[in-house]
């Protein structure tokens, strides 16, 4: 595959995190309300920022680049202080950039999505990094509708073990290419790249599963109702973001479930693209509530789909099977 766009991705998201760490290192992350009452910080606008300037610096941008934000908020002469704010979080990453260059590097992830673009997630789960838990910086390449390569950098998330609600030092990176495989190591790069397999299950056995931390975006009552049914009755691990795919990935959960909350409600590309190739990569089936696999064909969003499953393909088919008797 194309080696060097796979390093350009990487270097890209490595380097958003270092501005979105600087953000939270200073005292007071405060998140703005965007229309559809979404928050979205400094670090959301400076990683889009980033990972656009440092796509471009690696010789990509001619790529189109469909990211979640867009800098029209920024511009507002009432903005100035936050203006000044995401610039100098780019800095801390790439160096001093000007305010004219960081706003046309943020509206550049307005493109449309065509035959081949980038998607990102400049902070996937901006709650959880407001609450200083775990987000995902999600960027993926995607040609011909298919998830061709996926970046998937998780500041805040351990190397290991299932503590997720503090942040780690180092956190994790994990990428994956379409045949390819999926890899990860610590979000510093000291650690060896080490393949990246989902753990072995057999029916009858245990669900350790994760969801969302947040209840208004998967129907947490209901996946525990379904795990029941599966024989494993608990409470599944909540964490915030892409991350999930990451520790489905690694083996560190059986299943991750997303169960829609809203009739109507689509899911984003930007926020399954980059994950979701690197749990199919490490084994895991991913596919939506109704078994359907994600079609990332159809623009901005997953207009054909509706919640997600990734894990096991047999803990996976039990839980489509499960939702399917409920007739929902
Ligand atoms: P998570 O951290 O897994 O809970 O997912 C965070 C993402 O959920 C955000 O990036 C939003 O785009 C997305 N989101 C917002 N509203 C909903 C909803 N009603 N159902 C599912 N996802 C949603
Ligand atoms: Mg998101």
């Amino acid at each position: 595959m194309q080696d060097a766009i796979l390093a350009a991705m990487k270097d890209a998201v490595l380097k958003a995190a270092v501005a979105t760490r600087s953000v939270h290192a200073s005292t007071a992350i405060d998140g703005v309300s965007k229309d559809d009452k979404s928050p979205v910080t400094v670090a959301d606008w400076a990683s889009q920022a980033v990972v656009s300037l440092e796509l471009a610096r690696a010789g990509h941008g001619a790529i189109p680049l469909v990211g979640e934000e867009e800098a029209a908020t920024l511009r507002a002469p009432e903005s100035a202080a936050l203006r000044a704010r995401v610039v100098e979080a780019v800095g801390r990453a790439l160096g001093p950039v000007g305010e004219d260059a960081v706003l046309t590097a943020i509206d550049r992830g307005r493109a449309t999505p065509g035959a081949r673009f980038f998607t990102l997630d400049p902070v996937d789960g901006t709650k959880g990094f407001l609450r200083r838990q775990q987000y995902a910086i999600s960027l993926a390449l995607i040609e011909q509708g298919n998830v061709v390569a996926g970046v998937v950098g998780c500041p805040n998330l351990p190397a290991a073990g299932t503590n997720y609600d503090e942040a780690d030092a180092l956190g994790t990176l994990a990428w994956a290419t379409r045949g390819g495989g999926a890899f990860g190591c610590a979000g510093d790069q000291t650690s060896r790249a080490r393949r990246l397999s989902i753990a072995p299950w057999s029916a009858g056995s245990p669900v350790r599963a994760c969801e969302s931390v947040e209840s208004g975006h998967s129907k947490q009552d209901l996946s525990a109702e379904l795990l029941a049914e599966l024989g494993s009755p608990g409470t599944p691990a909540r964490l915030d973001s892409q991350s999930k795919y990451v520790v489905v990935a690694r083996g560190g959960a059986d299943a991750y479930l997303r169960l829609p909350t809203k009739k109507d409600y689509r899911e984003k590309i930007w926020d399954h693209a980059a994950g979701a190739l690197v749990a199919s990569e490490s084994g895991a089936r991913v596919c939506d509530v109704d078994g359907k696999p994600l079609d990332f064909s159809q623009g901005r969003e997953l207009t054909t789909n509706r919640g997600v499953f990734a894990g096991h393909p047999d803990a996976v088919a039990l839980l489509v099977e499960a939702f399917r008797r409920r007739g929902l």
